[in-house]
């Protein structure tokens, strides 16, 4: 689950991390309002769930009330990169001595917490892990006994630190790996961490990705899920219970499984297509579900094909076939559908979409077979939208 920007600096805020007083609006009246709150000169940032905001246009300095209302104004209602700005954060603005970089995850192949800092902050942090790799130090963390002040100073001081803000930098390390350990997180990262010309070390912005597995022992963070800045398929798909995530591309994907829906977002990359969805119908699919899906499915406009990939285990090909046929009764779906039944009952499955003669519905028996096709139909099917 990923966190604004504003969200992420409160739970910062929590665990002793400096940040900039502000204040989160929807509106530019509000923004004006908040701006003259917090005081002058204050920025004004677009609260979405995508980094790079400054370089789209979406974070911006406000001398005064115009500048704000002005700024406010252009900002709310911006796309950036495909996210629509609904809120601002309006934070009183800080002057910029130097921009530090640091992040706390889990690296999986080490098996560890990983926390990560450069001095070159402010910046594409993978461009400086490719181009520079000696300034971004990168130190493992015992999970049992956590980040301590000691192991923080060296850090900051390998990674060439200001000397004296080498103790802010490590008060900031360690206040960073709390957030991380005590909030569930998966992913807590500033960038740019500052230090002012005063040399206080504080975070500009926060990146915070909270474990979605881990929120019922966070009652406090429930209410930080954006639903409204998520996508509308995603928000349903998740109150129907339905494992669904949006994807660029053009070709619908339903499959039974986690695992199953992978491979079969390979193959249709491999066969030349472009997925338009991740849907794990999950074991079991009953035909109250499939057509929950389909439905899903074909809210995404851009979507000119789909493919439905059943490998019958718990889940039996006939159910499969008997869900399909009944959301079909009812959605008329007008792009092409390609099937692949195999496994439990899946003669009885294949028999029973044969008798139904849905308009549009393509067997397939393999699952390249079934990629190749469903790739071939989505380039002849006209756009819908
Ligand atoms: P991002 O572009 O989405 O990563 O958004 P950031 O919150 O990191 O802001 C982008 C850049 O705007 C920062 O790297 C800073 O250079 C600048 N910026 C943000 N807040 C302030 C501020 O309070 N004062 C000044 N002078 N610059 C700021
Ligand atoms: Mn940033």
């Amino acid at each position: 689950m990923d966190l604004l920007e504003y969200q992420g600096k409160q739970l910062f805020a929590r665990h002793g991390l400096e940040v900039s007083p502000g204040k989160a609006v929807t509106t530019v009246e509000d923004a004006v309002t908040a701006a003259g709150e917090v005081g002058y000169p204050v920025v004004v940032k677009a609260q979405v769930l995508i980094g790079g905001r400054g370089k789209a246009g979406g974070v911006k300095l406000a001398d005064n009330e115009d500048e704000a209302r002005e700024h406010a104004g252009n900002i709310l209602g911006m796309d950036i990169h495909g996210h629509l700005v609904r809120t601002l954060w309006i934070e009183h603005a800080s002057d910029i001595a130097t921009e530090y970089y640091a992040s706390v995850l889990l690296d999986r192949s080490a098996k560890a917490p990983l926390v990560m800092f450069s001095i070159e902050g402010g910046v594409d942090i993978e461009e400086v892990a490719e181009q520079t790799p000696e300034k971004l130090i990168r130190h493992h963390v015992d999970a049992l006994k956590g980040l301590s002040r000691e192991e923080a100073v060296r850090i900051a001081t390998e990674g060439k630190a200001d000397a004296d803000v080498i103790e802010g930098v490590a008060d900031a390390l360690v206040a960073l790996y709390e957030v991380w350990i005590k909030e569930d997180a998966t992913l807590a990262e500033i960038n740019p961490l500052i230090v002012t010309p005063q040399r206080q070390v504080k975070a500009l912005d926060a990146k915070v990705s909270l474990d979605g597995n881990a929120l019922y022992r966070h009652p406090e963070n429930q209410d930080l899920s954006d639903t409204e800045n998520e996508d509308p398929i995603e928000v349903r798909a998740r109150e129907q219970g339905v494992q669904y995530v949006k994807l660029d591309g053009d070709i619908g994907i339903l499959g039974n499984g986690a695992g199953l829906v992978m491979s079969t977002l390979d193959v249709v990359a491999q066969a030349g297509g472009k997925p338009a969805n991740f849907l794990d119908a999950g074991g079991g699919s009953d035909a109250a579900k499939i057509k929950q899906a389909v439905e899903l499915i074909l809210e995404n406009e851009a979507v000119k094909a789909v493919l439905f990939n059943i490998f019958g285990g718990i889940t039996r090909c006939d159910e499969v076939a008997k869900g399909l046929i009944a959301a079909f009764g009812e959605i008329q779906p007008d792009v092409p559908f390609v099937v692949r039944l195999d496994g439990t009952n899946d003669v009885a499955g294949r028999e029973l979409l044969k008798e139904a003669s849905l308009p549009n519905v393509h067997p397939a028996r393999t699952m390249n077979e079934a990629a190749e096709l469903v790739v071939e139909l989505a380039a002849k099917s006209g756009a819908p939208a």
